[in-house]
């Protein structure tokens, strides 16, 4: 048996691992740091959140947010973005995710302007957001297929956008007081 379901009840992501995602070996107690070594492969094993990073694409002192288009929070208001690749810099990704969902090139302008932890939908794993403010520095905005369009919101508006989650607004109050200050 691999992984963490047994009988079909899922265990929290939230708890020690209890088995090697390595290599399926029953572990034991976790250490009180929370990691827990395989008595098989010697790796030892954490729970962490995973890291994501978000864009806030600035232009004359407005905001780009995208509609979902897809499940889950369909049609709600969120940012470019999503999760990092296995060593992969976090401007790096950023940059990745914006020419896959917008189909333009973009840069990071200074550093992270907010970081969130937050689950990833009811019961979801927990995820670090990582955001930072963007300026496209090439091509014309066309959405992939998994977003439904764009808006660009002013700071005075924000309170009243029906965002995903609660950290992309607080994201985009950030890059926008930024851009003022
Ligand atoms: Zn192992």
């Amino acid at each position: 048996m691999t992984g963490g379901a047994r009988q079909g009840v899922p265990i929290p992501a939230t708890e020690p691992f209890r088995f090697c995602p390595a290599d399926g070996t029953k572990l034991g107690e976790p250490r009180p740091s929370g990691g827990v070594a395989c008595p098989r492969c010697g790796r030892s094993w954490y729970r962490s959140s995973v890291p994501a990073v978000g864009a806030v694409i600035v232009e004359n002192g407005k905001a780009l947010v995208t509609v979902r288009a897809r499940e889950p929070e369909k049609g709600r208001l969120d940012l470019p973005g999503g999760f990092l690749k296995v060593g992969e810099h976090p401007a790096d990704g950023l940059v990745r995710e914006i020419r896959e969902e917008l189909g333009v090139e973009a840069e990071v302008v200074g550093d992270s302007v907010l970081q969130a932890t937050h689950t990833y939908g009811e019961g979801g794993d927990w995820v670090l957001a990582i955001g930072f403010r963007v300026r496209i520095v090439g091509g014309e905005i066309r959405p992939a297929d998994d977003v439904a369009g764009v808006r660009w919101v002013s700071l005075e508006e924000i309170d009243d956008l029906d965002f995903a989650w609660a950290h992309d607004r607080e994201l985009v109050r950030a890059a926008l007081e930024g851009e003022h200050a």
